[in-house]
């Protein structure tokens, strides 16, 4: 993992301010190589995909080269289309945020010549363009190239794919011999080579070093959701999945401080670790997670590092890491001491393409899963409350309240309406409200990528619900045995039938849950058929039969 921090690269004080405003905790590998050697003045060839955090490895040492003083084009980068050049603007407006004086403009064809030709004259002192719009500023003459110190060829293989190639050399060939330059490419080929041969002067080769890397252990997906719902997302994931503890990784300590704040105003037992917590603060953050009293841990890469902690059940990537190492780091944090651990990983647009250059590294398919409905959160909710209380019944840890109950009961109320009553307090106290998000709409129609090995909704599977014809009482049974055990309606109907003594078409309603299974039979085969499955097994398994208490 990189450890060199944003301070030690030779940048300007505006620009550290900025990056520590943006919240980034440290540089990715591409910046941390890059950096450095473009704020000695070298050419520089980086070879590096999108996501890798490239763009902020060429603006900041060329928001270091501008003089906002003068009021003259001083850096040049060249993207290869407008949405690109539109969002490397955004970042340059982003980390130039300290600079009150410094003036960057996007240029790109499509858009209205006049506006763009105002913005020039204005005084630009970077200007971000396609290749063909910025070389017609040039022979127009309202770009004026004579002070140019630095270039940047942003994507320099897709420029030469789409056929740029003359416009750029043209453009280059203008520009003062004395500049910088610096090439970024995600590939390198032959007209990429021919390109640097021509235009750059001696440049330093920098490539991040891939190791292969395995996470066997670790049961791996992502989900797609937009930056606005991954809270409602991770609480949903969070009630489904129950981990006894869970990481959560943001790219940034603000969103790390965002995410804890959102979590804590939720109700989840949660806290922070990043850059600016006191190493005392994160002593007692860690102590409180290794006891379970924190059960969700939000975190930055740099934060995180020397935790060990082996119960960690399931690490969330909130953000998609810069770096596939920091990936494989990350997720290393589960699936400890021979447990099998849960990766989840948030992806939306472009993050598509970190994530593919993580399957890349790790040689593995990270698979989509349909995003969780609230629905189905609302059943495990409802699932885990029957359970705690058929537990705490079953114990026989209930007594205490009997004058309560007396008074209910004389009140006239039953035994049913007083124990409903109290099941809808409890949802009330646990459960937290979840919100609708855009993805409940688009999460169905995923055309068809929705692996069905994502944990299956646990709402009472009322396909398996069959209608009878015998018309007498029916009584409840419960088994302990449910979906998770791997029963089906199908077993369960064989064994009442043959083993059971039910007569045949007398089966009423089965319900499955995720630990138990409700069964309807006639209230006179009851007793005998108690008997007969005494000794029964389902699938291998011995259980319990019995008269439902609820019924
Ligand atoms: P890029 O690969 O340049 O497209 O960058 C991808 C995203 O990462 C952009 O949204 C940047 O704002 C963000 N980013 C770049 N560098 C860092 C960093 N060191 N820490 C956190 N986020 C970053």
């Amino acid at each position: 993992m990189n450890t060199t921090p944003f301070a030690e690269l030779g940048l300007p004080t505006p620009l550290l301010e900025a990056i520590e405003h943006l919240g980034y905790e440290r540089p990715s590998a591409i910046q941390s190589l890059a950096i450095p050697v473009a704020m000695e003045g070298h050419d520089i060839v980086g070879l590096s995909q999108t996501g890798s955090g490239k763009t902020a490895a060429f603006v900041l040492p060329a928001l270091a080269r501008i003089d906002v003083n003068r009021r003259k084009p001083q850096v040049l980068i060249l993207c290869p289309t407008r949405e690109l050049a539109i969002q490397v603007c955004e970042e340059v407006h982003r980390l130039g945020s300290r600079l009150p004086k410094l003036h960057a403009v996007p240029v790109y064809g499509g858009a209205p010549i006049g506006r763009q030709f105002r913005a020039l004259e204005d005084g630009a002192q970077l200007i971000v363009g396609t290749p063909g719009r910025l070389l017609d500023h040039l022979r127009r003459g309202s770009f004026d190239p004579s002070e140019v110190k630095m270039t940047i060829l942003d994507e320099a293989d897709r420029m030469l794919d789409m056929g740029f190639r003359e416009e750029m050399e043209e453009l280059l060939a203008q520009l003062p011999a004395s500049r910088q330059t610096m090439f970024f490419s995600a590939t390198m080929n032959r007209a990429v080579e021919g390109l640097i041969k021509k235009f750059g002067k001696s440049p330093q080769m920098l490539e991040i070093e891939r190791k292969a890397l395995t996470v066997d252990s670790i049961e791996q997906r992502h989900y797609e959701v937009r930056e606005r719902s991954k809270v409602e997302v991770l609480c949903r994931l969070l009630d489904l999945e129950d981990p006894r503890l869970a990481i959560v990784f943001c790219n940034t300590k603000k969103a790390v401080d965002e995410c804890t704040e959102a979590l804590l105003a939720r109700g989840y037992p949660a806290d922070r670790l990043h850059g600016d917590v006191t190493q005392q603060m994160r002593e007692r953050v860690l102590q409180r997670f290794r006891d379970g009293k924190v059960e969700v841990l939000v975190a930055t890469d740099v934060a995180a590092r020397g935790i060990d902690i082996e119960e960690i059940d399931i690490v969330f990537n909130y953000d998609v890491p810069h770096d596939p190492e920091d990936y494989v780091h990350r997720i290393g944090r589960t699936g400890r001491a021979g447990r099998t651990g849960r990766a989840v990983t948030f992806v939306f647009g472009r993050d598509l393409y970190r994530l593919q250059n993580i399957e890349r590294t790790i040689r593995q398919k990270i698979p989509r899963h349909r995003v969780p409905s609230q629905e189905e959160v609302e059943d495990r909710r409802a699932d885990a409350l029957y359970d705690s209380v058929r537990d705490r019944l079953e114990a026989g840890s209930f007594q205490g309240h009997e004058t309560y109950i007396e008074r209910l009961l004389d009140q006239g109320h039953t035994a049913t309406d007083i124990a409903g009553a109290l099941f809808t307090l409890l949802r009330e106290a646990t459960g937290t409200k979840g919100q609708s998000i855009a993805e409940d709409q688009s999460g169905t129609a995923d055309g068809g990528k929705f692996d069905r090995s994502d944990r299956t909704p646990h709402r009472p599977d009322r396909s398996n619900e069959r209608s009878n014809s015998y018309a007498g009482d029916m009584a409840k049974l419960f088994l302990n045995l449910g979906k998770t055990h791997g029963i089906n309606a199908k077993d369960l109907v064989g064994m009442f039938y043959r083993e059971g003594q039910v007569p045949d078409g007398s089966l009423g309603h089965i319900k499955l849950f995720p630990r138990h299974t409700i069964i309807e039979v006639p209230e006179e085969c009851v007793e005998k058929t108690l008997r007969a499955l005494q000794k029964a097994k389902l699938r291998g398994k011995p259980f319990l039969l019995k008269r439902d208490k609820q019924a």
